[in-house]
């Protein structure tokens, strides 16, 4: 297969992307064939198995894809380029098990913060190990009793002498259980998201413990933790940033974020594509290939126009972001466009596979599981929503 036609898996669906060069291209055929030869046969297994093999970590760390947008001195790759981004994000959602993808990928969201406000010590340490694969990071935000409404959240950080001491709690943490850094956020001054400070907690520090999520209904190869801190004590340059100002300074990191889970979306779309046209042309009924029925046909092509139009949009966001824009009100809408367009491709193609599709082992399955993490996390359709309108001045 051309790794064209891998896009989609089907070169006559693949709309040709007008911002390529040869280095897109090449970095997105090194993804794709990873994807296909060394995670694909084993995505099932994992996600069952709850967990990827931690060499998977480093793998694909030594591809350089937890490098964008960091310095080579950290191990980075000292450049940033939204479409390979993306094009990792898509590749990586098509392995079958959008678990695999969040396992690797939960560090991403705390590298910007951790090379943007932490001591140079803390940089120049902890950067090319989380990079390389060698370690896990997370960031740390969501509590139990503040998800969108961050700036209500309770867990305190107070100066005493050297150290900060943390108090509270934080839920939902991708890939807590296994990080040995996290950035999290505390509350050091008065209520509001100016009041919120950022801290870099080693999984070492006293007064630091985390517990499983257990039983979730989609990305199970990823774990997701309860992070405790009670009187956890932590070196006072452990401040990141500005005090007080810890939640305005990353605000940007959510952009990446939530682009990133527009390139899941789609990848999962070209999935229910994929998956959909590969049973149509093999399963009869009523004396006909199922492609043959017209209904079949219009579910096909519908879900086709959707990913074309989640697609282009895709591109055109990163070419404003590769000019030095960031279309914030944009990305916001691009991301709850998305995944409403998934949910009507995972539908649909549950809907082609018929009872084929409700047995575990393939990916439509798992993709209709998997459908409510991407309008949930990351900043929910509703908050998606009403953050682009007020970033439209209404
Ligand atoms: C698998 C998974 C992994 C995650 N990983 C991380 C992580 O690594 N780090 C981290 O910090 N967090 C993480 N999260 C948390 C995630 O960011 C939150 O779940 C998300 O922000 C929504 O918060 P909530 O679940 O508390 O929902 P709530 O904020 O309680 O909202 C519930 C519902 O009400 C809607 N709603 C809320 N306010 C309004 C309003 N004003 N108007 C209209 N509707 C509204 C929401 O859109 C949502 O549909 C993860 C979550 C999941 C499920």
């Amino acid at each position: 297969m051309s790794s064209e036609s891998r896009s989609t898996g089907l070169a006559f669906a693949s709309l040709p992307n007008p911002f390529d060069t040869s280095e897109r291209k090449a970095f997105r055929e090194t993804i794709q064939t990873f994807v296909e030869t060394e995670i694909r046969p084993h995505a099932f297994a994992w996600d069952e198995a709850g967990q990827v093999p931690w060499d998977l970590h480093e793998k694909l760390g030594a591809l350089g894809v937890f490098g964008f947008g960091i310095d080579e001195k950290y191990g980075g790759l000292g450049f940033d380029d939204p479409f390979m981004r993306m094009d990792y994000a898509v590749a990586m959602s098509m392995c079958g098990a959008g678990g695999v993808s969040a396992a690797v990928g939960g560090r991403s969201i705390s590298l910007d913060p951790i090379q943007k406000l932490a001591s140079e010590d803390i940089r120049s340490h902890v950067l090319p190990e989380v990079i390389s694969g060698r370690k896990g990071s997370s960031l740390g935000i969501t509590e139990a009793g503040a998800g969108s409404d961050v700036a209500s959240l309770k867990t305190t950080a107070r100066l005493e002498g050297d150290h900060w001491v943390l108090n509270g709690s934080k839920t939902f943490i991708t890939g807590g259980m296994e990080s040995d850094y996290f950035v999290i956020a505390a509350r050091t001054g008065g209520p509001g998201l100016t009041g919120i400070s950022l801290f870099f907690v080693r999984a070492d520090a006293p007064g630091f413990s985390r517990t499983s999520l257990s039983k979730k209904m989609g990305w199970w190869a990823s774990n997701q933790a309860t992070l405790y801190f009670d009187d956890c004590r932590i070196p006072v340059e452990n401040l990141m940033g500005q005090k007080d100002h810890g939640f305005i300074q990353i605000m940007h990191n959510f952009n990446y974020e939530r682009l990133g889970l527009v390139g899941c979306a789609l990848g999962m779309m070209k999935v229910c594509l994929e998956d959909s046209i590969a049973w149509a042309q093999e399963r009869e009924t009523f004396g006909k290939k199922l492609i043959r029925h017209q209904v079949i046909r219009h579910k096909i092509a519908d879900m086709s126009a959707k990913i074309d139009a989640v697609q282009s949009n895709l591109w055109i966001l990163c070419a404003q972001i590769d000019a030095g824009h960031m279309p914030v009100a944009e990305i916001c809408k691009a991301k709850s466009f998305a995944t409403k367009a998934l949910e009507f491709c995972a539908s649909e193609a549950m809907q082609i596979l018929g009872g084929a599709g409700y047995l575990r082992g393939n990916r439509i399955e798992n993709v209709y599981r998997e459908v409510k993490v991407i309008a949930i996390g990351g900043g929910s359709e509703e908050i998606m929503k009403d953050l682009a309108m007020r970033q439209m001045g209404l």
